[in-house]
Parts: structure tokens; C-alpha cells; sequence
């Protein structure tokens, strides 16, 4: 049987672009279907206007510092106009770099909406049908408000970049990446912020003196910070939004924006009626392979739900390419993925946290909190965490925790040596790099707690 292609891509996203483009440049016929921008959630609505805004924020610290290193500077007022118009050119950029390398590796690409006919058809939104001998589903995840009463009143990640002013006050509900991001990049742009989370403490799953660190640093900062609460209903309040918490207290902002967690793009794509399986949150199921219950039809990244992140996604297309177009099985690995969370202060970690590495194994930690020498000398009480985590029976380490300015960066390297299986003598044996924060990791000499 003869297709229009060999492979249709559906969402021009991390995952979908890369998995296009490996492809096209193995000689395959690839076509990709965009409903919306190129580039998907982390270039459009995610990772890089929201690290734009990070940057943008820490500025207003920044001043103050440079007055503590001697410099005769005074602060300006930010202008969120000037900002928003610069952030959107640099989208703009990407979106046509995106563009561009779909059309220069000879992807045929559709700014249309595409769903699934069967195992080998979509549909495009102009009703044209193409035929593929594989299709990917690569169509992502949006954010979810939590069905309260009045949540239509609140915004969602995917507004935060385009507000036409900035607030006097905001709340921010939810306690994972997005909230806590955004409760930082907010409260350093001058907003009057106020987190809720309904837990006992932000980042759940992640190392706990870790995330306690972020929290207390992020309160210490400006951020009103309201553990074991949660919105129970929101009304209009004429300019502002009248907020009902779970204690029973009313709060009146400008603006409220649930980050409270995100969902597949999997719903009304055709895919249950040609008999692509589906979990409880709508993920598309596939095996170790990226493979579907249709084994024509296989996903990546976030329409699938296992590790959300862009880099997971693009090597899950990468794994694809070389599965079905060059013959070499391959599954992507989910093993030990480093990760940080642009708090401010940052995070960035790797491997098990205390907490998870105790209940698998006798543990040694190793961990020293101190003010850096830059912050301190600022006159700042800020204070940063380096820690690892040691298996006792293999002296392995677990798992790597960094709580400082520049945490991403420095996880990155780190996780190269943990992913290598680098034990804690592998770390002492290396040279400390003088003076910097990280020097910590190589010269912790005694174990602050053994479990
Ligand atoms: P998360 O799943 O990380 O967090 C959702 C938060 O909302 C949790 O704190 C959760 O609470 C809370 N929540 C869920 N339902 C409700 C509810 N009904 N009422 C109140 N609170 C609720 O989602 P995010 O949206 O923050 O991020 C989605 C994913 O995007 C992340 O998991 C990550 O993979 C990715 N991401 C990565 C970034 C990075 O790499 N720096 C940045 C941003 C996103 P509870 O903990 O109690 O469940």
C-alpha cells in the first residue's frame, strides 16, 4: 500500500520538531500538522518566555547589590510594556527558526488542527485527509484550573505572558514548578504576591530540606506564602477578584492564576475510536518504545505524561527516529533525568532525594548550608545548599541537591557524574574549584546525618 508519507507528525512542539526533523534527515517523507505556533509550550507558552521572565525579575535585587559593591545606582521603575514587547520579538525569532527548520530538511508542514481517522489517516481542520505509514502524536499538555466556582475569573500559565499591565497583587495557587516559578518572577517585578498551596509544603516529591530551603527563602523575599490553603470559590469584585479561601477568610487581588497542573492534549483527536488506549488523565499509553495499542500510531512527550520536561521529550523523538526509521530499537531512558526549578533561589537536582534514597537504603548525607560569599558581602542573609545523597552499600551517590543562584547550571555538570555512577570518593577526589559555591560538593568530609 502506498502513503503520502512515511511518518505524519501530529503538534510542532520539542518533541514533534525534533522527531520531524531526524526523520526528514534519514530520507524520510515527513509532513507535521501545527495547529497553533511553532514551537509549542516551552518556545511559545513555557520554558523561554517564562526564563525571560526570571531574568527580567532578578534585575530589581541586582541594584541593591550593585550599591553594596560601591556603584552609584538608582533603581527605575520596570517597564512590563518595554519587556513584553522585546519577549514577544524573541518569540517571534524562535517560532521562525522552528518554521525554518521543518521547511530547510524538507518537512511538508500544515497550520492546521489534525486528528486521527485510522491507523494510517489524520484529518486535516480544511477536511483534506493525508495518509501516513506512521503517525506520532506529539500534541502536548495544557494547563487545568481545579473546577471551582468562579475559576473563569483566573488565568492560567498560558495568559501570564500576555497581560496588558502588570497587577498591584496577585495570588498564585499551587505549590509544583509553575506556581512556585511564577510566585518568584511576580514578586520580583514589584507584585504584591500571595502563594497558596494546599499542602504541608511547595515542590511535593522533591528533597525536603531542598524545597523547605526554596520555601523559606522565597518567604523571606516578599512572597506571602500560605501553606495548607486552598481557594474554595472566587467572585467578581468589580477591578479585582474576591477569593474564599479554605479557612473560611476572604482576599481581594487584581489577578489570580491557578498553576495547578497540567493534562494531555489527547481529547477529541480520534484517538480511543481507532483504538488508542488512553489513562486516567487522558495520557496516550505506549510501551518502553513510544509505541501505541495501534502499532502504526506512536507518542511522545507530554500528550503521554511520564516525564514532562522538554529535553525528555526531544530525546523521546530522537528514540523514535531510530526505532522505526533506522532499524535500531531504542528506548529512551528516564533514568536519573537532572532538572532544575528556576525558584529564585533555584534548584536544580538530580537522583533520589533524602527522603526516597532512606526508604530504599542505609543512607549517608552530606550537606552544608551557608551564605555565599557574593550575597553575603551584598549584606544579604540569603543562604544556598549543596548536598549529596550516599548509598552506604555502594557508596554511590543517590542524589545531588543544589539550592543556589545559578543551581541549573551546576546540576547539569553534576549529573553527568551521577549518571555515570560516580561515588562519594569520586567526588572527593576532585579538585575544589576556589572560591565558588559548589566547591561544597567535593569537600564535605563527614556525613551530617548516617540512616
Ligand atoms: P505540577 O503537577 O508540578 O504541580 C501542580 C500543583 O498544583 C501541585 O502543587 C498540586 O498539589 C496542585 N494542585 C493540583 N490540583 C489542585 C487543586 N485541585 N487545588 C489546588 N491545588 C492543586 O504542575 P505544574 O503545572 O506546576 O507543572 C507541570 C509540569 O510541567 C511539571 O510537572 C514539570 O514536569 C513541567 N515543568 C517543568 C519546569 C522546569 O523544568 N523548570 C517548569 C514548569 C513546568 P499537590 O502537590 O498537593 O498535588
Amino acid at each position: 500500500m502506498s502513503f503520502d508519507y512515511d511518518l505524519f507528525v501530529i503538534g510542532g512542539g520539542s518533541g514533534g520538531v525534533r522527531a520531524a526533523r531526524v526523520a526528514a534527515q534519514e530520507g524520510v517523507k515527513v509532513a507535521l500538522a501545527e495547529e497553533d505556533r511553532y514551537g509549542g509550550t516551552c518556545v511559545i507558552r513555557g520554558c523561554v518566555p517564562k526564563k525571560l521572565m526570571v531574568f527580567a525579575s532578578e534585575y530589581s535585587s541586582m541594584v541593591s547589590d550593585a550599591q553594596a559593591y560601591g556603584w552609584d545606582i538608582q533603581p527605575g521603575a520596570f517597564s512590563w510594556d518595554n519587556f513584553r514587547t522585546k519577549m514577544y520579538a524573541e518569540l517571534d525569532r524562535l517560532e521562525n527558526i522552528y518554521r525554518g527548520i521543518l521547511k530547510n530538511n524538507g518537512v511538508e508542514s500544515f497550520d492546521h488542527r489534525a486528528t486521527v481517522v485510522d491507523a494510517h489517516t489524520v484529518e486535516l481542520s480544511d477536511g483534506t485527509r493525508k495518509t501516513a505509514k506512521h503517525i506520532l502524536l506529539a500534541a502536548g499538555g495544557r494547563p487545568v484550573k481545579p473546577g471551582i466556582p468562579g475559576e473563569e475569573l483566573a488565568i492560567t500559565s498560558n495568559e501570564i505572558f500576555h497581560l496588558d499591565k502588570l497587577p498591584e497583587t496577585i495570588l498564585i495557587v499551587g505549590g509544583g514548578y509553575i506556581a512556585s516559578e511564577f510566585a518568584g518572577i511576580m514578586n520580583g517585578m514589584g507584585v504584591k504576591t500571595t502563594q497558596f498551596y494546599r499542602g504541608e509544603q511547595i515542590l511535593r516529591g522533591f528533597d525536603n530540606e531542598a524545597r523547605t530551603l526554596v520555601a523559606d527563602e522565597m518567604i523571606a523575599k516578599g512572597i506571602d506564602l500560605q501553606l495548607g490553603t486552598n481557594v474554595v470559590e472566587m467572585t467578581n469584585a468589580g477591578d479585582q477578584i474576591r477569593v474564599l479561601d479554605t479557612h473560611g477568610k476572604e482576599h481581594l487581588f487584581d489577578q489570580v492564576m491557578f498553576a495547578t497542573g497540567r493534562v494531555p492534549n489527547s481529547d477529541s483527536l480520534g484517538l480511543e475510536e481507532v483504538g488508542v488506549k488512553l489513562g486516567r488523565k487522558g495520557e496516550v499509553q505506549v510501551d518502553d518504545y513510544g509505541q501505541t495499542a495501534v502499532p502504526s500510531i506512536f507518542a511522545v512527550g507530554d500528550i503521554t505524561d511520564r516525564v514532562n520536561l522538554t529535553p525528555v521529550a526531544i530525546r523521546e523523538g530522537m528514540a523514535f527516529v531510530e526505532t522505526v526509521f533506522k532499524g535500531n530499537p531504542t528506548k529512551p531512558d528516564h533514568e536519573l533525568i537532572p532538572t532544575a526549578i528556576f525558584t529564585q533561589p533555584e534548584m536544580g537536582t538530580v537522583g533520589l532525594s533524602e527522603e526516597d534514597a532512606r526508604a530504599q537504603e542505609p543512607i549517608e548525607v552530606y550537606s552544608a548550608s551557608f551564605k555565599p560569599m557574593q550575597q553575603s558581602f551584598a549584606g544579604r542573609s540569603e543562604r544556598v545548599l549543596m548536598k549529596l545523597v550516599i548509598s552506604q552499600a555502594t557508596r554511590k551517590v543517590l542524589g545531588c541537591h543544589i539550592v543556589a543562584p545559578g543551581a541549573g547550571e551546576m546540576i547539569q555538570l553534576a549529573g553527568i557524574a551521577v549518571k555515570m555512577g560516580a561515588t562519594k570518593e569520586d567526588f572527593d577526589r576532585t579538585v575544589a574549584v576556589h572560591p565558588t559555591m559548589s566547591e561544597e560538593l567535593v569537600t564535605m568530609k563527614s556525613p551530617t546525618r548516617t540512616s
